[in-house]
């Protein structure tokens, strides 16, 4: 379903040049859950960010459905971005002075089939919230919402950066929980880089870069429920 071949990338020139992809090749299947684990500085962000059509590579394809984004035109791209992608950050980027239902609503823009806001909203636990602002709900709300707005869409992948980066535990775990909720609901495939070790546990899937390259990445048979990690 998602195939990346050969990928490359690098930041700055001459003296200051960092080769932070070194050529990465991984494929996922529909519906899976991948964690992208790796130290601090070995191009999780930017293989997610070249993943979600932020960035560009120097060199290799992304292949979604046997479409290669490369091939795509800006146009094009920006249409399949909106349309298929889902991205959620460590900061939840919500727009202040719009509610929680108009934050997520947001993210719907330009989708084929999106699902039913206030069904997801109460999946969400967001429904009693819907009428306030952003900044009237905790960290954990407010990234609930972030998921909310990326998942309205009904994404073919959804792609998480950090997602309980800035949560404290119990709240860490119900986001996680979340996401393996709707992944579960909904067949999205979801990409979530972590620093966090044990989260590896409850995906399908682990793949672990250091110094721009792949060092593993295995199917993992004995996923464990989010809600039941200890770290
Ligand atoms: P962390 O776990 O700290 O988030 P990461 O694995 O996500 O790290 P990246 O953010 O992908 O790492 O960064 C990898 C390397 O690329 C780092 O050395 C970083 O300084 C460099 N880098 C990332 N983005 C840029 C940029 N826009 N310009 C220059 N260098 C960059
Ligand atoms: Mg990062």
């Amino acid at each position: 379903f998602l195939e990346i071949k050969g990928i490359t990338k690098h930041f700055g020139d001459g003296e200051s040049r960092v080769n932070v992809l070194k050529g990465i090749d991984m494929s996922m299947e529909k519906g899976e859950i991948c964690a992208l684990l790796g130290p601090s500085g070995s191009g999780k962000s930017t293989l997610l960010n070249i993943l979600g059509g932020i960035d560009q590579a120097d060199d290799g394809y992304i292949a979604i459905d046997g479409e290669r984004t490369g091939d795509m035109s800006e146009k094009e791209l920006t249409l399949y971005r909106r349309k298929h992608l889902g991205y959620v950050f460590q900061m939840y980027n919500l727009i202040p002075n719009l509610s929680i239902r108009e934050n997520i609503e947001v993210g719907a823009y330009l989708s084929d089939n999106p699902l039913d806001v206030d069904e997801l909203m109460k999946t969400l636990g967001l429904y009693e919230h819907r009428n306030k602002l952003p900044n009237q709900l905790s960290g954990g709300q407010q990234q609930r919402t972030a998921i909310g707005r990326a998942i309205v869409k009904n994404p073919d992948i959804l792609l998480c950066d950090e997602p309980t980066g800035a949560l404290d535990y119990h709240t860490s775990k119900e986001i996680l929980q979340l996401i393996e909720d709707v992944n579960k609901k909904y067949g999205n495939t979801v990409v979530i880089v972590t620093h966090n070790g044990e989260i590896e546990h409850m995906a399908d899937r682990v793949v672990k870069l250091r110094d721009g390259v792949i060092r593993k990445n295995y199917m993992n048979e004995h996923k464990i429920p989010a809600m039941d990690l200890e770290w």
